[in-house]
Parts: C-alpha cells; sequence; structure tokens
C-alpha cells in the first residue's frame, strides 16, 4: 500500500524526503492539499498511512485531522501539530513540565496591553501566537515602541494576531540552536548563526554544526518526551552564560540548512522514522 505525503507546495525539503523513501523502496503518493475533497463519511483511505508536509498551518491541522478521521496514522499526529503550531500553547505543556522556556506574559487583546508589557521588562519579544520564518516577531525596546505594535495590532483583520504574546529578550551569542529530534533520539543539531536577532534560516541564518552537550542532549531529549512520538525542529535560546530556553518547537521541520553542514543522513534518518512508524 502506497504512503501518503500531504502537501502543497514542493520544496526541496519535499524532494529530499520523497526521493530518500521512494530509494528504501516505499510507494509514495502526493496528496495536494489544496485540492483534495475530504468525504466524513468514515471511508478509509487506501494508504498505509501519511507524512505531513503542509506548508499552510489551517490546512495542516485540518488535513492531518481528517487523515486521521479517514483512519490513517500520520506524522506528526493532528495533537502535536496542533500543539507545536500554536507557540503559546507549546510553551504552557513544556512550563508544566517544568523545562526551561523564556519568561513570558500574554495578553488577550492588544487594546490596554500597554501596562502590562512596561511592567513585564523591556527588551522583549512580541510575536504571533501561530507563524514561522519570524514573520511578524518584533523586538520593542520601549514603552513607545510596545505602543505603536500594539496599534498595529489591533488594526489587524485576525483574532489570532489580537493576542499579545510576549517573551524576555534572550540575549544571545548571535546564534540559537536548531535540534532534529526523531522519535526521541536527537539526530542532528545546528547552529543558527545571524548578525540579526532573528536569525531564521529563511532570513539571514547561516547553519554551522553544533556537538550538543550532555546537557543539551538530556533537555532535547525531555523536551520531545513531553510533545510526543514525532518528528521535531526543536528551537533553543542560549543566553550568554550558556543558560538554554525552550523556545518553540517545529512540526514540520525545514532543514535546508543543515542538510549541507551534518554529518548524519537527516532526510535518510526523516525517512527510517516515517517508514517505521507507518509500515506498508
Ligand atoms: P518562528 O516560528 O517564526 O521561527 P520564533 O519564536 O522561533 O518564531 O522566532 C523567530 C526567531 O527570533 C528565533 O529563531 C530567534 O532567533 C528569535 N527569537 C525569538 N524569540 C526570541 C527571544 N525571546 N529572545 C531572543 N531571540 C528570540
Ligand atoms: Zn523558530
Amino acid at each position: 500500500t502506497p504512503l501518503a505525503v500531504l502537501a502543497s507546495r514542493i520544496r526541496l525539503e519535499e524532494k529530499l524526503i520523497l526521493s530518500a523513501l521512494e530509494k528504501r523502496g516505499a510507494v509514495v503518493e502526493v496528496i495536494d492539499s489544496r485540492r483534495q475533497p475530504f468525504r466524513l463519511d468514515g471511508r478509509e483511505l487506501p494508504y498505509a498511512g501519511a507524512l505531513s508536509r503542509e506548508i499552510s498551518h489551517t490546512r495542516n491541522v485540518y488535513g492531518t485531522r481528517l487523515l486521521e478521521h479517514a483512519g490513517l496514522t500520520v506524522v506528526n499526529s493532528y495533537d502535536i501539530i496542533s500543539l507545536c503550531g500554536d507557540k503559546l500553547l507549546t510553551a504552557l505543556a513544556l512550563q508544566d513540565a517544568r523545562l526551561p522556556v523564556p519568561r513570558a506574559m500574554v495578553s488577550l487583546s492588544p487594546e490596554h496591553a500597554v501596562d502590562g508589557l512596561a511592567e513585564f521588562g523591556f527588551p522583549m519579544v512580541i510575536k504571533p501566537v501561530i507563524g514561522s520564518w519570524g514573520r511578524l516577531a518584533s523586538r520593542p525596546k520601549d514603552r513607545e515602541a510596545a505602543e505603536t505594535l500594539m496599534e498595529h495590532r489591533a488594526a489587524l483583520a485576525s483574532p489570532q494576531y489580537q493576542v499579545v504574546y510576549a517573551q524576555e529578550y534572550i540575549d544571545k551569542p548571535g546564534r540559537d540552536i536548531k535540534a532534529y529530534v526523531m522519535g526521541g533520539e536527537v539526530v542532528g543539531v545546528i547552529y543558527k548563526v545571524s548578525d540579526e536577532w532573528r536569525t531564521n534560516t529563511a532570513r539571514t541564518g547561516r547553519a554551522e554544526r553544533c556537538d550538543p552537550s550532555d546537557e543539551l542532549v538530556k533537555l532535547l531529549v525531555a523536551v520531545a518526551d513531553v510533545i510526543g512520538e514525532g518528528v521535531f525542529g526543536i528551537d533553543v535560546l542560549e543566553d550568554r552564560d550558556g543558560r538554554f530556553y525552550v523556545n518553540e518547537v517545529n512540526h514540520t521541520p525545514e532543514f535546508h540548512g543543515a542538510v549541507e553542514v551534518l554529518d548524519t543522513d537527516l532526510v535518510g534518518a526523516y525517512a527510517d522514522y516515517v517508514l517505521r512508524r507507518l509500515p506498508s
């Protein structure tokens, strides 16, 4: 039975994963999430399981849920995608498990948020609870900057942008950590090095190999243990004293920068993991 891959755009990542799966003898069928109609009446889909590589968060959440409803195991699961797709829910889960996360506060509306933000303290990072590639993440340095940022937020139509999620700014040594963890195993770790404070490789971040300390590996395994059985790209911030803070968990990880600098075969490990979870 073929394996389904839910996706809309086929990027470099998807091409690499598809060819690694095929190289291992899997028959793979891409389901274009923009074109596939889904029926709710309990028809089983003829797949061994599904891998979700959908780029749109909304399509990813509903797509995985619909595939699970049709009887498929999906990597990653709906539960994981809906948890990790929301940075606030992720931080709460990690904090409940007493794992280190940046100090944070939430205001459920931008309208009266400024006093609370000023009391929380600058510099801070304010970011959408749902989003990627560093988009709309900002670092107001004083009350005036926070004030105009809140005015802009209030002017945005989407209800999701009315939630104000602020974190302490972690003063880092020009780089962050991104770790690839599959089935509870740390497969590869990189630094994202940048002159910008947002180090996303989709922006200006450059990947460098990182040999993780035992402490970091322990933290990463603990994070994966809280989130569940799946494939993750875990963002960790390290301050100048070497303390770690878990920033977010990417549930559909990008790895275009990592494959070039890691010794381990990240894509092969990804494909092996998927085939282990979804035997045909
Ligand atoms: P995204 O999902 O858009 O990658 P992130 O929360 O990872 O959202 O923020 C984007 C980037 O901004 C991070 O990779 C990191 O480089 C930087 N960043 C985010 N939050 C903080 C913070 N609290 N302190 C320092 N840098 C941060
Ligand atoms: Zn990130």
